[in-house]
């Protein structure tokens, strides 16, 4: 390679996660890159706010996938200390529907014993399925770190033998576990979190309890927020340029090829490959011209996840031990978060953050309309089931689907595709455009789930497949 060459101008479109780790990429590997975000912030969905003098996470509180961030981290040349991780011994606890409870922690003993206690016999079967799913996983985890394995890396790797796994539910693992019913929605309730039912649910999600329990659950020092802060520094530090308050409308195209983005503005900025961290659904659909109509209405059709409502409140002491109370009410559940329990230095003269989150199926959402879904949050406020142990509260701020959207410059009010057991087999949306050449995909769109470690894996892996195609200097 010559070395005179300039180095390539690398435009990405967003600066939440999955835009911030592909920018750092491709700075360090010698690109010249300029991220356009829509926001005056960065970090997207993962980013934090201030409201009533308290620091919240805006959406992400709890760190499931350590060690999908420490891999992505490590091809980022972040050194994982830089993050500091409180490990959660307590973290979660379920109110079912007929008043029965079920809790997780990060011991597996003494949670297997809790179940035992409860349904003599549970607690062999909870192990057994925890170590059958966790070894499923470990052997599986090097697919997650590839942008698109194909039949051969099945093969080579040995894990013909997991593809019936693959494609089951979470649904049909946990029945085949003989857990009872209670224990089984406990495990499940994740998928609850990502407002789909359990029998939809990929069976990957049955890794959950293997990770919090083997690897451990964690919050960050200062939130899930730090994060995302640590990889906007990161992206400055290493030279990428940071355009904030800037929307692209378009990415313009010539004979099927990336040619530049117009922004909102009215300006139009040339480039030879373009990182999307837009919704993969909303830049095929609303972004790219010229795109095909069949193929837009079939990507158009994919159900799509909404971020749900949040109240943010300041509440008066705390409610040990568990981090997350989810309560299930059939179709759904809500979860009430304690940050201050992991983090004691958030309060202020006995007042704590906490958060209400409600997850929404999309179609509801939309149907609720704003009106129904602040009905909705009223109606969880009232709800004594969060409030118990608790001296008071305080609400601070209120968050519909339509602000989500308004706010985090989301597509149809909506964080991703739904990860279905259908969708996860029929392959998800690739990090490199089968449609259009120097179009690159990252973010939650692109990845098994919608988690902030994933998010950051899918950008080394769109900025490795870029920098495969377009080499650094021109
Ligand atoms: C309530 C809630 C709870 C969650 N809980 C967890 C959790 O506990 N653990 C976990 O790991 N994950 C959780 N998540 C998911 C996680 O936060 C997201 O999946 C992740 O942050 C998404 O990152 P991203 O890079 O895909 O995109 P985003 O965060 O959506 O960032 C995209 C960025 O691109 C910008 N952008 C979009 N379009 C344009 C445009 N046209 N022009 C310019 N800029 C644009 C946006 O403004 C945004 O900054 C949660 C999410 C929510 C909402």
């Amino acid at each position: 390679m010559p070395t005179h060459a300039a180095p390539r101008t690398i435009l990405i479109i967003g600066a939440g996660v999955g835009g911030l780790s592909a920018g750092i990429r491709l700075a360090k590997l010698g690109y010249r890159v300029q991220i356009l975000e829509a926001r005056e912030a960065g970090g997207g969905l993962a980013s934090g706010m201030q409201v009533g003098g308290f620091s919240f996470d805006a959406g992400p509180y709890i760190l499931l996938d350590k060690p999908g961030l420490d891999w992505a981290f490590q091809q980022l040349g972040i050194p994982s200390e830089s993050l500091k991780l409180k490990p959660i011994a307590a973290v979660y606890h379920v109110l079912h529907e007929d008043g029965g409870t079920t809790a997780f922690d990060h011991s597996l003993t003494d949670t297997a014993a809790r179940f035992e206690s409860d349904y003599p016999g549970s607690g062999p079967r909870y192990r057994a399925l925890v170590e059958r799913t966790f070894a499923i996983h470990q052997h599986l985890k090097p697919f997650t770190f590839k942008s698109q394995p194909n039949v051969w890396d099945v093969l080579r790797t040995g894990s013909l033998r997991y593809v019936p796994f693959l494609l089951s539910s979470l649904d049909s693992v946990l029945k085949s576990s003989g857990l009872p019913l209670p224990l089984r929605k406990g495990i499940s309730i994740w998928t609850h979190v990502a407002g789909q039912p359990v029998a939809q649910a990929p069976s990957p999600m049955a890794f959950v309890p293997g990770l919090f329990h083997h690897v451990g659950a964690y919050y960050p020092e200062g939130g899930m927020r730090a994060i995302a802060a640590l990889l906007e520094a990161e992206a400055l530090a290493a030279g990428v340029h940071i355009r904030y308050g800037t929307k692209v409308v378009a990415i313009r195209t010539a004979n099927k090829a990336v040619t530049g983005v117009e922004t909102a503005g009215g300006e139009f900025l040339p480039a030879e490959a373009i990182i999307s961290n837009s919704s993969g659904i909303g830049t095929y659909a609303e972004l790219v011209e010229n795109f095909p109509p069949t193929t837009k209405a079939t990507l158009a059709q994919l159900p799509l996840q909404s971020p749900g409502v949040c109240v943010y409140l300041a509440v008066q002491g705390c409610r040990p031990p568990y981090y997350i109370r989810f309560k299930l009410n059939g179709t759904g559940c809500t979860a009430f978060v304690q940050p201050g329990l992991l983090e004691p230095s958030l309060a202020q003269n006995g007042w704590y953050p906490a958060r209400l989150i409600a997850p929404l199926g999309h179609a509801t959402a939309a149907a609720l309309g704003p009106e129904g879904q602040q009905q909705l949050m009223d109606e969880l406020l009232a709800d004594p089931w969060w409030q118990e142990g608790l001296a008071g509260y305080r609400v601070l701020h209120k968050r519909t689907t339509f602000e989500w959207g308004r706010d985090y410059t989301l597509y149809h009010d909506s964080m991703n595709p739904v990860m279905t057991a259908r969708f996860m087999i029929k392959g998800r949306i690739a990090h490199r455009s089968p449609w259009v050449r120097g179009l690159y995909l990252a973010g939650s769109s692109t990845h098994p789930g919608q988690w902030v470690s994933f998010c950051a894996i899918s950008g080394v892996l769109a900025a490795n497949c870029l920098a495969q195609d377009f080499p650094a200097h021109a």
